[in-house]
């Protein structure tokens, strides 16, 4: 499990986390929702071990990690924007996190070929980013990140670039996977449609602030105050 105690983050004088608790259970999806500037980026890049706090500690599987470097962390990041590196073929972006590591060469493509058969792109291994729609390509992303089988996967609006279709269509693939490979799961939203369809918790954010932690059913049920009622779209 992750948890985070009390943690707070300044850029200068602006306080962007403001005394953030929480924790998020092993194989748990949670979203972190709320509107832009809220600071769920930031939030995302602290469990990634790419922020420095000022504030409180962070927590995995019982150990702290406060200040363990990102590359010793354990964690895949997928973005918005895909990434992906143009002049490789999909196999050769996938196999890219592997090189580094020691893996030989039928190794890596046993895993390369596992991670494209976890996304459904057996069939675009020689393809280039550019020949595939953008879908296919966070697909091929999705693969890059969990080739390397992540403890914990981090990703920030990995579906807002695409068309309401694609990503609905994404939105149930990612569910799958999560539930396939029981991997902890942290994906940032604005969007409260994909957050309530995606998660078992959602923690609204506002201004720095984790606002409710809850399951989609308790935030529709009882909002804890008129903002988190008006950004799930509850108004009673
Ligand atoms: P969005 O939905 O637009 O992506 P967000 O909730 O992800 O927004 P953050 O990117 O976490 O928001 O930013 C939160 C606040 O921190 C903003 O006020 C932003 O300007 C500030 N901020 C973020 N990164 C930095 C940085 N590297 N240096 C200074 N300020 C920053
Ligand atoms: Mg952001």
């Amino acid at each position: 499990y992750i948890a985070i105690d009390n943690l707070s983050l300044s850029f200068g004088d602006n306080k962007v986390l403001k005394d953030i608790s929480l924790t998020i259970e092993k194989g748990e999806l949670v979203t972190l929702l709320g509107p832009s500037g809220c600071g769920k980026s930031t939030l995302l890049r602290v469990f990634a071990g790419l922020e420095v706090f000022q504030e409180g500690q962070v927590f995995l599987d019982g150990e702290e990690i406060s200040n363990v470097p990102s590359k010793n962390r354990n964690v895949g990041m997928v973005f918005q924007s895909y990434a992906l590196f143009p002049n490789m073929t999909v196999y050769e972006n996938i196999a890219f996190g592997l090189t580094i590591k020691k893996f030989s060469k039928s190794e890596i493509k046993q895993k390369v070929i596992a991670a494209l058969q976890l996304v459904n792109l057996e069939d675009k291994a020689d393809f280039y980013p550019d020949q595939l729609s953008g879908g296919q390509q966070q697909r091929v992303s999705l693969a890059r990140s969990l080739v390397t089988e992540p403890k914990v996967l981090l990703l920030d609006e990995p579906l807002s670039a695409l068309d309401a279709k694609i990503r609905k269509q994404l939105q149930i693939d990612i569910r799958d996977l999560q539930k396939k490979l029981g991997i902890t799961m942290i994906f940032v939203t604005h969007d409260q449609e994909e957050a309530m369809i995606l998660s078992d918790r959602v923690f609204v954010m506002s201004e720095g602030n984790i606002v409710q932690q809850a399951s989609p059913a308790e935030l529709y049920a009882q909002p804890k105050n008129n903002f988190v009622a008006s950004f799930i779209g509850n108004y009673n």
